[in-house]
């Protein structure tokens, strides 16, 4: 890992990674913080926080809120 510091959706996007979203159940998804921040405003949600955002997601598989929130390596 690098020393970049990775706290907010905005660090993600300024740094081109994306975010990978671990469930439980082993569902993995790769998404673009560009598509999240725009998804966040069309929903007015007051989030900007990766923990904040991790209370709303849920999986599409188990319904389950997310295991973990990283970067995601490669593209
Ligand atoms: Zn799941």
């Amino acid at each position: 890992m690098s020393s970049k510091r990775l706290d907010s959706l905005a660090d993600y996007a300024r740094h081109k990674y994306k975010l990978r979203v671990d469930c439980a159940c082993g569902r993995v998804v790769m998404m673009d913080p560009h598509d999240l921040l725009a998804a966040i405003l069309a929903r007015g949600w007051k989030v900007y926080s990766l923990e904040g955002l991790a209370m709303r997601l849920k999986c599409e598989r188990c319904g389950k809120r997310p295991k973990r929130i990283g970067p995601g390596l490669g593209q």
